[in-house]
């Protein structure tokens, strides 16, 4: 707000700090206890502000103007290893609103609802709202499940004979209201198709490593033990990362080793 120059144009949102930091409060209580299903957009409307007004404070002074710069950089910066939090694939470029800035004016320039997002992570949410039948994504800040393991993959015969690596959900403990999040996160951000796409380039690469000079002698052994060291490195130290997961799934499937590749 430091950013709006003229004293007139400031007013109306210095007048309402108080009400927006109300509101960022209840997003914080409800995002601690893991409640994003009872975010109403009305409860976060801002008396005397349209959301509107809200929204035209986030595109033109905090989105453009370079005095916002260094917190923009500082939010894009958290994401670990610069990469998008969402799909652990992506380079984090762009800013999400966990809570969309047209449907939630209190949170439109809230830090903990500014999330770092890649540009097809940002896209495919676009809008998207949690609600009583409409499960939460993952928020990278509130949500400890980025490090407990819930990502399957298998590699199975598709429909021409070949592979394909099928992805899913499983929790070592089940809890329902995490495992039907989960769900949502892969769905909204359609990675169930976006990791399908990224693993049939794995089996491609793998496929072409063997038809090298350095791959022709290789024995199922080693593949296995190719296959375990690629696992590790590509994942990076997520847990969940689709790296990781595909190739697990290469090196515990029979199936895929000895009959189509026919390795010995
Ligand atoms: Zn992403």
């Amino acid at each position: 707000m430091e950013t709006i120059k003229k004293k007139v144009d400031r007013a109306p949102y210095t007048a309402a700090a108080a009400t927006v930091q109300a509101k960022c409060d209840a997003f914080e209580l409800l995002a601690r206890n893991g409640q994003f299903e009872l975010a109403e957009s009305s409860a976060f409307d801002i008396t005397g502000l349209l959301g509107s007004a809200m929204v035209e404070l986030y595109d033109k002074q905090f989105s453009r103007n370079q005095g916002a710069e260094a917190i923009r950089d500082g939010i894009k910066n958290a994401a670990k290893n610069a990469l998008c939090p969402y799909c652990g694939e992506g380079y984090a470029t762009e800013l999400d609103h966990y809570l969309p800035k047209t449907k939630f004016a209190g949170t439109t320039v809230h830090r903990a609802n500014l999330v770092p997002a890649c540009g097809d992570c940002n896209f495919e949410k676009r809008t998207y709202k949690p609600g009583p039948d409409k499960p939460a994504v993952l928020h990278p800040y509130f949500d400890t499940a980025f490090g407990i393991p819930w990502l399957t993959a298998s590699v199975i015969s598709g429909p021409l004979g070949t592979p394909v690596v099928d992805f899913g959900v499983c929790l070592q403990n089940p809890y329902p209201e995490l495992e039907a999040r989960l769900n949502q996160h892969m769905t909204i951000f359609k990675l169930w198709k976006r990791f399908g796409t990224w693993a049939a380039q794995a089996l491609d690469n793998f496929d072409m490593l063997l038809r090298t000079p350095y791959g022709q002698s290789m024995t199922l052994e080693r593949a296995r033990e190719q296959l375990h060291v690629t696992a590790l490195q590509q994942s990076g130290g997520r847990v969940n990362s689709w790296e990781g997961a595909t190739h697990s799934a290469m090196l515990d499937s029979e199936w895929y080793l000895s009959s189509y590749l026919k390795l010995k």
